[in-house]
């Protein structure tokens, strides 16, 4: 793992907040339909996804991921969609495994995936390079899980591939949960006390109002707060420094020293102050935040034959350029609403 200190940013935006995280969405499908990402009711089997031709292929991604790193981006992440679907992710993974950051430091590769293929995919992950996985769950027991997941999927499976995952050594692992009022507030303690002892770190993230489809209220958001105080009651919890600066997740110890866990309070304690990341959606636009509705098409410029020198100035001028802090104005925002692009599309 790369070390903690930073090097001096490269480019920064209108906020002086250097760009260091690329996401990249590598497909917009997937094999659930979480109630807060991809509600049925919209990403039914009437929905139409992105044909192939529209996808990015994987040496116009390295190729863009060449373009980033002389930037400041120390980190790639793999996200979708759900990313085990696009067909021979591992090869894409191998070949940005292979790429450098301007400290001479490989790039860390990490993954954020649902978990439901991984049992299958986990060994070739590891073979190809990945640094890191996160993998999202939602509860322990199969009616939460599957109210969550609108799904048929065993939670089991999901389990299974966790344990598969830190069987062949992609460790430490992560398991991102997100907390829904009403819905698998009461898994946060089970949760907790399944994984302590695991050596997996457990992160519980607040509802978010990404997109438009997912009928977010601020009434269904359990927040960081509340979360760490019903866990801090019957586990005593010790807060630890942030590994670096801008890490999302406040960062929680267990007292008794069975764990760590982390709380992501992209709501109730936005933290766009320190935001680097960018976000590559699966298509090939890119974001400059999670919330945005407009990208820069780096696909079209890609095809139109568009030289190396032109096609980073593109993207360092879009990051010059930025001045998101959605989550901070996020009251305002919601207020005015605008049309916001999925998750799903853009990459979690
Ligand atoms: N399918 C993969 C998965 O679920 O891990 C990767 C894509 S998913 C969009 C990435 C992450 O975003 C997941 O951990 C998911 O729980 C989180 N997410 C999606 N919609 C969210 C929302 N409305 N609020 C908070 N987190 C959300
Ligand atoms: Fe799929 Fe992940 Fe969205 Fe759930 S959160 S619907 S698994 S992309
Ligand atoms: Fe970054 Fe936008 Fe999220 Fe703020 S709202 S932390 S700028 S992605």
């Amino acid at each position: 793992m790369r070390p903690t200190s930073r090097p001096a940013p490269i480019i920064v935006d209108t906020l002086q907040r250097p760009l260091r995280d690329l996401r990249i969405s590598v497909t917009d499908r997937c094999n659930l339909r979480c109630t807060y990402c991809m509600p049925r009711e919209v990403f039914g089997k009437d929905f139409v996804f992105l044909p192939r031709a529209e996808l990015l292929s994987f040496e116009e991604i390295e190729r863009l991921a060449r373009l980033f790193l002389p930037l400041g981006v120390q980190k790639i992440r793999l996200s979708g969609g759900e990313p085990l679907l696009r067909h021979g992710v591992e090869r894409l993974i191998e070949r940005l495994a292979k790429l450098q950051c301007t400290d001479g430091q490989p790039v860390d590769i990490a993954m954020t995936t649902n978990g439901v293929l991984l049992v299958r995919k986990a060994q070739a992950l590891k073979d190809a390079g990945l640094s890191r996985l996160t993998v999202s769950l939602d509860g322990l027991s199969q009616a939460t899980f599957q109210r969550m997941s609108d799904s048929a999927a065993a939670v089991g499976t999901v389990l299974d591939g966790i344990a598969a995952a830190q069987a062949v050594g992609l460790t430490p692992l992560k398991v991102n949960t997100v907390v829904k009022r009403g819905v698998n507030e009461h898994e946060i303690l089970p949760l907790v006390e399944h994984f302590r002892h695991s050596g997996i770190i457990l992160r519980f993230i607040e509802f978010m109002d990404v997109g438009t489809t997912n009928g977010w209220r601020m009434d269904d958001v359990v927040t960081a707060q509340d979360i760490v105080e019903r866990i801090n009651h019957q586990h005593p919890l010790r807060p630890i420094d942030a590994n670096y600066s801008g890490e999302v997740a406040k960062r929680w110890a267990l007292a008794d020293g069975s764990g760590e866990l982390g709380v992501i309070a992209s709501v109730t304690r936005a933290f766009c102050h320190e935001c680097s990341r960018v976000r590559l959606s699966t298509d090939g636009k890119l974001y400059t935040c999670l919330f945005a509705s407009a990208g820069v098409d780096l696909r079209d410029a890609l095809r139109r034959d568009t030289g190396n020198e032109a096609l980073s100035r593109l993207i360092a001028e879009t990051w010059q350029g930025r001045s998101d802090r959605y989550s901070q104005m996020r009251h305002a925002a919601t207020e005015r609403p605008v049309r916001k692009i999925e998750m799903s599309y853009i990459g979690g």
